[in-house]
């Protein structure tokens, strides 16, 4: 397969002089001049995760469909907006994305024109940080591949809080080296980084794990409190004797209060965790295992999604209103 329209050769790379800044304590001495990062995709983890990466001293190139969102950043830390994600891949190393779905990031890759793939060169790396299923960033490792572009997909659990305060638990799955060169832009965003395995979608397998575990704590939670205000329990109780005991959980003690007030707001979006969870009964179906649980409360999540139209848009929480 030929370079396409507009890629660029590790020849005719032109690189802009990079800042010579320590900017952080950790690099070898060899890493000292900071990779220069390109962000795709600010939505309510890419935001505050490329804001993450900016203050840490990455030089940062940022693209957004929406383009206001991408000013909006650069309003706040040091960063160039781009016109396309082909754009922002030619002047980066290392370029990360993080969009909503298959599609998305299909398009973001490989859109005719403007896809990351018309700017890429030989020798950086890419790293898509959604939760999109093992074949979809196969599919696009593989279309990178004859560029001689190094491929990482490191999917993200910890939710918009976690992406805010750069306490996200990071699964990734590629090459190790090319894991090593993107983990020090990682350990800018999380707190947990771990290397899956050697297969672009070994992190994709992991987070999926991760979803099946967040679908059902977040249906039990839902039930408990449920219980509780139809039996007439304390409910600030509630939420403060079992966030502390052998129930407690990420999402008791993150959606419980939320759920309990009817506060809906997104953290993560209900259409996420179900393009989540058909991600993952896909991958149960193709080897035989049944997962009732997940059936469960993806039903009950399609159900609110059938009674409301702006249920997609809420956070996971909102599940609440599907038992009540
Ligand atoms: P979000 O708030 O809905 O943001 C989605 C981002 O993708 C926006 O920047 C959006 O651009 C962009 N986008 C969507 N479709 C696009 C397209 N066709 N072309 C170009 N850009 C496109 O989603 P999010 O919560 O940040 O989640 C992003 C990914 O991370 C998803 O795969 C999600 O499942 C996963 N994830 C989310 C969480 C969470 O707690 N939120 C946690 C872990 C993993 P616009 O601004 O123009 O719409």
């Amino acid at each position: 397969m030929g370079t396409p329209e507009g890629a660029y050769t590790p020849d005719e790379r032109r690189l802009p002089s990079r800042p010579e800044i320590g900017f952080n304590s950790r690099m070898s001495n060899e890493q000292k001049t900071p990779p220069r990062v390109g962000f795709v995709g600010l939505g309510l983890m890419g935001y505050p995760m490329a804001r993450n990466v900016a203050r840490a001293g990455f030089p940062l190139t940022v693209y957004n469909r929406t383009r206001s969102k991408a000013e909006a950043l650069a309003g706040e830390v040091s960063c160039v907006v781009a016109d396309t994600p082909a754009a922002a891949a030619k002047s980066s190393d290392i370029v990360i994305t993080m969009v909503s779905d298959v599609p998305d990031v299909e398009a973001v890759y490989l859109a005719p024109g403007t896809g990351i793939i018309h700017g890429v060169w030989g020798g950086m790396v890419c790293v898509d940080m959604g939760t999109v299923g093992v074949a979809c960033v196969r599919n696009v490792a593989e279309k990178l591949a004859p560029h001689s572009i190094g491929f990482v997909d490191a999917p993200v659990s910890g939710g918009s809080w976690g992406a805010e305060s750069g306490t996200l638990s990071i699964m990734a799955g590629g090459a190790k080296a090319d894991f090593d060169r993107v983990y020090p832009v990682f350990e800018t965003m999380g707190k947990k980084i771990v290397h899956c395995g050697e297969s672009v979608g070994d992190g994709q397998k992991v987070k999926l794990v991760n979803q099946i575990n967040i679908a059902l704590s977040v249906e039990a939670v839902a039930e408990g409190l449920l219980f509780a205000v139809k039996t007439g329990a304390n409910i600030p109780a509630t939420l403060d004797a079992v966030g502390a005991g052998a129930a407690a959980s990420w999402s008791w003690n993150n959606l419980g209060a939320r759920m309990a007030g009817g506060d809906y707001a997104p953290g993560f979006k209900i259409e996420h965790l179900i393009k989540d969870l058909r991600l993952a009964l896909q991958a149960a179906d193709a080897v035989n295992l049944s997962l009732p649980g997940v059936r469960m409360v993806l039903g009950h999540y399609e159900k609110l999604c059938e009674a409301r139209p702006d249920a997609g848009g809420l956070g996971t929480q909102a599940l609440i209103e599907a038992l009540k």
